[in-house]
């Protein structure tokens, strides 16, 4: 094994402590790919499909948006695949994520914090035009879904049988829409969860301190009819929940594993019995700089 081949299988575990005999809470650990998110799987991917199509050879440039871990999965990616990556990646998300990105050969260039994830993609499609680098373009490209449908879906049911719900955060939409489209054919019921702020429920956008989920505009590639239910996350439901994680399971988790987790318990109240699923797509480590594991104490 070489250690890109790190990339997938991650492990499903129970949430001993939010379970009863009724009702079960795993949550795939997505901490345990080799760049520690589960956007290394979209790096991959994204990559890989811009070579098989010829869009990039050896020594070509591609360049993304990302708030962090997406960024970290294509420069994974690129370095082994000897492709150079531009992030383009808004100022004020942690600071460690861009850290990683640059250690592991990539180029980043902040934008501003006020522009949102909107205008890092502004960015990221003027670069593409100016330089000739290929613009991966998560946001929009089916081969964002694509990267989880048949790797993070189908271990979910090759690791777990009879699944009733699936429930799981919504930021660019990849991760919900490639695995709830592998589980529509387990008769699972799959979930959105998103925070204050995020407009897939309705609203006006606004800053929520959750990493890495909400969105501000529905996903084209995110077909209504994969979606059973969106839950709305507090921002202080999500980070009490990082700190119960640590302390009942032993997981260090991100933000966006406890709105994910706050999805499953919602859920859980108005069941009966079942099995829910849910994603923990980081860790806590590239968050200490926003004193995630205590958050406004
Ligand atoms: N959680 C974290 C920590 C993330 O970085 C991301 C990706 N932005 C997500 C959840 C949401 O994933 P997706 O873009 O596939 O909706």
């Amino acid at each position: 094994m070489i250690s890109f081949d790190l990339i997938g299988n991650t492990p499903l575990v129970l949430l001993q402590s939010f379970s009863n005999k009724d009702v079960q809470i795993y949550a795939k650990l997505e901490q345990f790919n080799p760049g520690g998110s589960v956007k290394d799987r979209l790096g991959k991917h994204l990559i890989e499909m811009a070579i098989k199509e010829n869009k990039i050879q050896q020594g070509d440039t591609v360049v993304e948006a990302s708030a962090g871990n997406t960024g970290i999965g294509i420069a994974l990616a690129a370095n082994h695949y000897d492709i150079q990556a531009v992030i383009f990646a808004p100022e004020g998300f942690a600071e460690e994520k861009i850290a990683i990105i640059k250690a592991l050969g990539a180029k980043v260039i902040r934008t501003e914090q006020t522009l949102g994830m909107t205008g890092a993609q502004v960015a990221a499609q003027a670069y593409e035009q100016s330089t000739g680098a290929f613009y991966l373009n998560q946001f929009d490209s089916k081969h964002n879904p694509d990267a989880y449908q048949s790797t993070l879906g189908k271990e979910i049911t090759d690791q777990l049988d009879n699944v009733d719900y699936f429930v799981s955060g919504v930021g660019s939409g990849g991760t919900f829409t490639g695995v709830a489209k592998h589980l529509t054919a387990h008769q699972v019921e799959s979930v959105i969860v998103e925070p204050e702020g995020s407009i897939l429920s309705g609203g006006q956008p606004h800053a929520h301190d959750i990493e890495g989920i909400g969105s501000e505009k529905w996903p084209d590639f995110l077909s209504k009819s994969l979606v059973a239910d969106i839950i709305k996350v507090s921002d202080e439901d999500a980070f009490n929940n990082v700190k119960r994680i640590a302390r009942q399971e032993g997981l260090l988790v991100g933000s966006s594993s406890g709105a994910a987790l706050q999805g499953a318990l919602e859920i859980k109240k108005h069941i009966k019995q079942g099995i829910i699923v849910t994603i923990f797509p980081d860790g806590s480590d590239r968050y200490m700089s926003k004193q995630i594991l205590n958050y406004k104490e």
